[in-house]
């Protein structure tokens, strides 16, 4: 998963945290967190019928630096804050490549490298109709399944690795994916980014997923200074339980795909701008920051042709749609 949104529906969803224009600014460790969220059914019910918002406007702190001798501790309590800012933001936050089993998300996600989400979305039902299992695939012309998998790019060395990896199943594992970190990483193609994906999304095993978004992020509120993704992962694995690992990263990834933008970050309407150290790297005006956000926000489509149900956007389109 190369890249994705905005709290969008944020506000609308659930009162998100109690930060207002109004409020007078604040020192990272001084955020207050969001309120409970209501009941699922109430949020689902206004998800349904109330259009896309901006994340609620915040009073940016006037000078956020990064947190002087900051101590551990204090660190992790402001990254838990920011993860529960985060939930409140987007409680819809989910994996972003379509799939309907193990095999499927594990292929997707080899197909993500290099490329969006989205374009993986509208290249993998050719794909899956052509080569359902990993038989199917293993004896697949690699020809043939390099023009279906162009869009994505690089498509013959990810041919190589689908070749490789579908055999590797239906020889070793009987034609079922693994899941194990360790027997997923022996796999031709994947490596632990991949691997947590699966076992997060297919199996509930708790993962991080360090990519390109969640790498970004995480430096930008000082969680790390890493570059490795190896070792990002284990900062962050120190910093928060198993049982967020898998929603910390989606949301984290979501967050980076919708307001903390890699060249333009939306800090002027950013939810969590009171905690981070970096607030000002980006548009700092609310109104320009705002025209900045992406995806569900002004109902823009998202990544999956197939979203969750709790999904507040519209569904992206297929290949070639309008
Ligand atoms: S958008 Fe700006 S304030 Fe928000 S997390 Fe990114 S750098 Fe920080």
């Amino acid at each position: 998963m190369t890249s994705p949104k905005s709290g969008t529906r944020a506000k609308a969803a659930k009162a998100p945290a109690k930060v207002s224009a109004e409020a007078p600014a604040r020192t990272p460790g001084a955020a207050k967190v969001g309120k409970p969220a209501k009941s699922a059914k109430v949020a689902a019910s206004r998800r349904a019928t109330e259009p896309a918002k901006a994340p609620r406007t915040v009073k940016a702190p006037k000078s956020v630096k990064v947190p002087e001798g900051e101590s551990h501790l204090a660190l992790v309590r402001r990254a838990r804050r920011i993860n529960r800012e985060l939930a409140e933001v987007y409680p819809y936050a989910h994996p972003e490549l379509d799939f309907r089993n193990p095999f499927e998300l594990l292929v997707a996600t080899v197909l993500s490298a290099q490329t969006t989400d989205l374009r993986v979305n509208q290249t993998t039902p050719a794909l899956f109709a052509a080569y359902p299992t990993p038989e199917d695939m293993a004896a697949a012309v690699p020809e043939e399944m390099e023009e279906l998998i162009r869009p994505t790019g690089f498509f013959r060395a990810k041919t190589k690795s689908l070749l490789g990896l579908s055999a590797a199943l239906r020889d070793d594992f009987g034609g079922e994916v693994p899941d194990r970190l360790e027997d997923l990483v022996k796999l031709p193609g994947v490596g632990r980014k991949t691997a947590n994906v699966v076992l997060g999304n297919a199996y509930g095993v708790p993962g991080i997923t360090v990519d390109t978004h969640f790498g970004r992020l995480v430096r930008r509120w000082k969680w790390t200074d890493e570059e490795d993704p190896v070792k990002v992962e284990a900062v962050v694995a120190d910093i928060f339980p198993k049982s967020e690992w898998t929603m910390l990263s989606h949301r984290v990834i979501f967050h980076g795909r919708r307001i903390c933008h890699s060249r333009k970050p939306a800090c002027g309407a950013c939810p969590i701008a009171p905690l981070c150290p970096s607030y000002g790297e980006g548009e700092t005006d609310p109104e320009k920051a705002r025209k900045l956000l992406k995806y569900e926000m002004g109902g823009r489509p998202g990544q999956r042709l197939s979203p969750p149900p709790d999904f507040p956007g519209k569904p992206a389109p297929a290949l070639g749609a309008a």
